[in-house]
């Protein structure tokens, strides 16, 4: 018989492993109350219904003449000061938000390769066919102004890898305007790979094929996950060469530019509050404030003389939950630096990025990160940092009482994170109710994942498509992330208190499976599938890029195509030597020569 006691388990888990290390303290703490989106099968409900409901009442009127779709940065351009430097060329700027820049057209011919009818009809009110169109192609890859919008680049800065970077900016990205649809939502739409601008310092303003297709795919699989994300209308591909030492060892390459159009309610980030910190620009930080807490945190009261804490207080919280939900689905960022964290807590600026395969707290997605600093298990420690940067540009605003107050508010960050991913991992385990051995249940699971090098997603899968009679008789030939982790040699008593557990449940098999398949995807954008659909793509092929979009647009649903494409099966050897470098876009070209660009 198993006995908790028996089992080594704070002894060998390691001290990075926020997820395990805190699970013993969860269960402690009674009846707490998530606040965000659960990413348990009830929450799923709402996700697709909304979904659904979206494209019922989009089946009519939807837009079928770009000339009458207005996008606008007015209201932003009305409310902050803007650069009163024009045009491109690099420099420092102060005492303003954004500045003007006109995207750079990308040398044609030019391709539209992937369309998010998701994002095009639910969120955009377009006609799919509109996007058939010379003009959609122009607009979306910046060779066109859309009608009444005038392009910004926004200036922020950013802790990058633990350290004040200083100016950072848009440096190749340019919002269009913004967008309410007909639901009232307002998205802001932004070119991102669109050319150079004020903040690109030595970059060439560009992004590439690769690097725009991982983040069409990534944001959008991310949105069908229900992890809050930005969001990919389209990618056009181009025929502008662009330089990139991949690797950074000094193996520079040609590649193709492309351009991504992508939305989100808004890209204010840690940084575009830090840089007006730093700079001591208060009564700018105090207006971008004001209006980040008007447009987008209406629970706040605008006369509340403690409106930034509160406002601070709903940042800590929702960033804890965030982070948990991308450990939910072993989403590592890639690149956590404070100018690529949101102040509304969606997942924004998709780079070296990686779901983790085989369970390991230590795994880097970011070939260029060498210390491991935005490592999966290390990514809640990085968000305590982050938060800790975003209350230092607040504190001037602040009374000392309000800093003392927000200083608490942070304290409690770790709890806020450890009592959702209990939650979340309690869901993927299909477990109802609090048990006390619930905690044990879940850190013995990853502790032997970890033995085992056991695949995270498939495993969770894997566990939900089985009945407990099937998990009881131990067939797992056909799972093979259970086999792995069947090779455990303390797998049998684990299985045992967990089948015990879910007897308990009054809930019958069918009921725990059906929500397990709601939470646990059997379909993540696993790099090797990202990487096989970017080498057809090289060579002109985008059919892979579609079938994965399609895929990934109902992960928790098996597909027969996503079957015969392997994508649920065993990674293929050479998946185990993929290396993905954060020179995607950046500034690995900083250091050569420019080339001209006809
Ligand atoms: P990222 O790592 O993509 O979050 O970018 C960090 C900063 O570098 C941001 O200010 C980007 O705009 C800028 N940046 C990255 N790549 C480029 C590029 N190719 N050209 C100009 N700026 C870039
Ligand atoms: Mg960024």
């Amino acid at each position: 018989m198993w006995h908790l006691g028996e089992v080594p388990l704070f002894a060998v888990v390691t001290a990075t492993i926020v997820t395990i290390v805190h699970m013993q303290d969860f269960c402690q703490k009674a009846d707490f109350e998530c606040q965000s989106q659960d990413l348990s099968a009830s929450a799923q409900q709402p996700l697709s219904q909304s979904v659904n409901s979206r494209w019922n009442a989009s089946v009519l009127n939807l837009i079928q003449n770009l000339d009458h779709f207005r996008v606008s940065n007015e209201k932003l351009m009305g409310a902050f000061p803007i650069d009163e430097m024009q045009g491109n060329s690099v420099r420092t700027v102060k005492n303003c938000i954004f500045s003007e820049s006109i995207p750079t057209p990308l040398k044609g011919p030019l391709r539209l390769v992937a369309v998010s009818k998701d994002v095009i009809e639910g969120l955009l009110d377009l006609d799919m066919a509109t996007t058939q169109s010379e003009t959609f192609l122009q607009y979306v890859s910046g060779g066109r102004r859309l009608p009444e919008s005038q392009p910004l680049t926004h200036r922020y800065g950013g802790h990058q890898f633990g350290y004040w970077a200083g100016q950072l900016g848009d440096g190749r990205a340019h919002l269009l305007g913004q967008y309410t649809n007909r639901k009232g939502d307002t998205w802001e739409l932004q070119l991102k790979g669109s050319g150079k601008t004020p903040y690109s310092r030595s970059g060439d303003g560009r992004a590439v094929v690769r690097s725009s297709l991982r983040e069409f795919l990534g944001s959008e699989a991310m949105h069908f996950l229900g992890v809050p994300t930005s969001r990919a209308a389209c990618l056009v591909v181009s025929e502008e060469p662009v330089l990139r030492d991949q690797f950074y060892d000094g193996n520079v390459k040609t590649e193709r530019g492309a351009v991504v159009l992508r939305l989100a309610k808004s890209w204010f980030r840690i940084g575009s509050l830090e840089i007006l910190s730093q700079s001591k620009e208060l009564d700018l930080l105090r207006k971008l404030l004001n209006f980040v807490i008007e447009e987008h945190f209406p629970s706040i009261q605008t006369n509340d003389p403690d409106k930034y804490l509160a406002f601070y207080s709903r940042v800590v919280n929702d960033t804890a939950h965030l982070i948990a939900q991308w450990m939910s689905v072993g989403f590592a960022h890639g690149v956590c630096n404070t100018d690529n964290f949101s102040l509304l807590s969606i997942t924004i600026d998709y780079g070296p990025f990686g779901f983790m395969e085989s369970y390991n707290p230590s795994f880097v997605p970011n070939t260029s990160d060498d210390e491991g600093r935005y490592s999966v298990g290390e990514q809640a420690s990085v968000g305590l940092f982050n938060l800790e940067k975003l209350l230092d540009a607040l504190r001037p605003i602040l009374t000392a009482g309000q800093q003392r107050a927000a200083e608490t508010v942070l304290k409690g960050y770790v709890d806020i994170y450890e009592t959702r991913i209990h939650h979340l991992f309690k869901a993927k385990l299909g477990l109802l109710g609090d048990d006390v051995e619930d905690d044990y249940i879940i850190a013995f699971l990853l502790k032997m994942m970890e033995d085992t090098q056991a695949d995270f997603t498939m495993v969770f899968r894997e566990l939900s498509e089985f009945s407990a009679f099937q998990l009881h008789n131990h067939n797992f030939t056909q799972a093979w992330a259970l086999e792995d982790l069947s090779s455990h040699g303390l797998f049998p008593d684990w299985l045992s208190v967990y089948l015990q557990r879910l007897h308990r449940q009054v809930h019958d098999n069918d009921v725990r499976q059906a929500r397990m398949k709601g939470v646990n995807p059997r379909y993540v954008l696993r790099n090797w599938m990202a990487q096989s659909a970017i080498k057809k793509a090289e060579r002109n092929d985008f059919s892979e890029v579609e079938l994965l979009h399609r895929i990934l647009s109902s992960p928790f649903a098996i597909q027969s195509s996503a079957e015969a494409a392997g994508y649920a099966a065993r990674p293929p050897k050479w998946a185990q030597t993929l290396k993905i470098s954060c020179s995607s876009g950046s500034m690995a070209v900083e250091l050569l020569p420019l080339i001209n660009r006809t």
